[in-house]
């Protein structure tokens, strides 16, 4: 193991020099990136439907989907009306910064406002690949069970903001708000959080606005 050690992070850094190159080819576009992670069924692809259908005449979205195998999510984007690019991992169970290099070359960024990268649903490695995107999003949901945050603290850890997913299904199933929400605070506080739900619609505006806020003040930001 100990051998082990000094390889991987050989990775990760080649990993984040080509995260940083991904990064700068997006500010030079004007592209906004998110990195949407989510253990499988949590409902990334359904908020993704929900925020392209949203932000449809205000914004260009394009959507890189991450998948071990099928075509399935990104061609349920694209019938939502984006772009819609797909990474088959050919088993990989994360994306790294060389898998959307190879996705951005597929874009015409130019023509893109805002992309949100749907991870690989796993909630371990993904938290340590940069992509380059500019925040990182985690997606719980209700039906997980609310001690995700004390199993997967190294997730929880690093992402900019959280969204808690079928909260239609709080009267039916055990999920304690407040002990998720305790568990999310010690490792990430203040934690911008988004409760919706991707079925009846509930709490979705409140994400819709951070989305805009976000592309809009990292424009402000380069424009200045
Ligand atoms: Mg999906
Ligand atoms: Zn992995």
């Amino acid at each position: 193991m100990g051998k082990r050690i000094p390889i991987v992070e050989k990775i990760l850094s080649a990993n984040d020099r080509l995260a940083t190159q991904n990064r700068a080819r997006l500010e030079q576009a004007g592209v906004v990136a998110l990195n949407l992670m989510a253990s499988p069924g949590a409902g990334k692809t359904s908020l993704i439907e929900h925020t392209i259908r949203g932000l449809h005449g205000e914004l260009r979205l394009a959507v890189v989907d991450g998948d071990v195998a099928t075509s399935i999510d990104a061609d349920r984007a694209a019938a939502a009306g984006a772009r819609a690019v797909q990474i088959n991992t050919g088993g990989e169970c994360h994306l790294d910064a060389v898998m959307l290099q190879g996705a951005l070359n597929e874009l015409p960024l130019e023509e893109i406002d805002l992309l949100i990268v749907e991870n690989v649903g796993n909630l371990i490695c993904p938290a340590s690949f940069q992509l380059g995107t500019h925040k990182s999003v985690l997606i719980a949901s209700v039906p997980e069970g609310d001690d995700k945050p004390y199993k997967y603290p190294g997730m929880y850890r690093g992402v900019e903001a959280l969204v808690i997913n079928k909260i239609d299904l709080l009267p039916y199933v055990s999920f304690d708000m407040d002990y998720f929400r305790r568990g999310v605070e010690v490792l990430n506080p203040g934690l911008v959080t988004f409760p919706l739900s991707c079925r009846t619609g509930e709490g979705l505006q409140a994400w819709l606005a951070w989305v805009r806020d976000l592309v809009a003040g990292v424009r402000a930001k380069r424009d200045a």
